[in-house]
């Protein structure tokens, strides 16, 4: 019988073969190859600092920041200081405490997991603050907002939304609730409108069928050529010196 998931197994390689959840659906759109390795545990994304501050802002907020430091011994220098990274993050921290409406937004049900089948296969999902029947808020650390786009969240959001609406009924607004890493860090909570979060679903509905295809092994997974992952397995080829004048690749 399968395990239940829960908050200590969410990411292990078992619940990642049996459940499809937002970062699984980014790999995918990124490269299924390394999507694929990922899911058989073959390929592990290193852990940037920047991945590391998100979860150290993220741990404090959930209550569980002694875990996360006893964890990550890379929190600290040798000489056993908080690294400026970190220093930068409880800045953040203290800045978000200062914040009245932030601190509302953050107020709900911490790392609130939900299941839900969706696109013909199971889902997971995780939420940062889930505020039952009102909404649905997810904590970002960023560079600077203007960043944003770039990393999807519509995605995320169209997602989260669904989930909670095939849980419980209910179709709740999905924001963002951002701090940036600027020497002064800024904050704001931003709405993603309905109309995007329609679109990002149904651009994950296009895209599901070929991914679940990918997944269940029917067809090969594409390499996208470029990631880390296609550089580490790809064997070497004699080229044209001047097709790196034509596309900078
Ligand atoms: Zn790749």
């Amino acid at each position: 019988m399968e395990k239940n998931l829960t908050a200590d197994n969410y990411y292990s390689p078992e619940q990642n073969s049996r459940f499809f959840s937002v970062s699984q659906y980014k790999d995918f759109m990124k490269c299924e190859a390394a999507a694929m390795a990922k899911i058989r545990g073959t390929y592990k994304q290193p852990v940037t600092k920047a991945l590391l501050v998100g979860s150290f802002v993220d741990s404090y907020f959930e209550g569980t920041l002694d875990a996360f430091v006893r964890d990550n011994p890379a929190v600290f220098t040798r000489k056993n200081e908080l690294r400026s990274e970190f220093r930068k993050a409880n800045e953040i921290i203290f800045r978000i405490r200062s914040d009245s409406l932030f601190m509302r937004f953050m107020s709900g049900e911490k790392q609130r997991i939900m299941t839900f089948e969706l696109f013909g296969t199971p889902w997971k999902m995780k939420m940062d603050s889930y505020l039952e029947e009102i909404c649905i808020t997810d904590l970002k650390v960023v560079a600077n907002f203007r960043t944003m786009p770039f990393w999807r969240y519509d995605l995320q959001g169209a997602l989260y939304q669904k989930g909670v609406e095939i849980v419980t009924g209910q179709l709740l607004p999905f924001y963002l609730a951002v701090a940036t890493k600027e020497r002064v860090p800024d904050l704001d909570i931003f709405q993603v409108p309905q109309s995007t979060l329609d679109l990002a679903l149904k651009e994950m509905e296009e895209n599901m069928p070929r991914f679940l295809a990918v997944k269940a092994g029917m067809e090969p997974p594409r390499c996208c050529g470029k990631c880390d992952y296609c550089k580490s397995i790809k064997a070497a080829r004699i080229r044209n010196y001047n097709e790196l004048l034509e596309d900078r690749g």
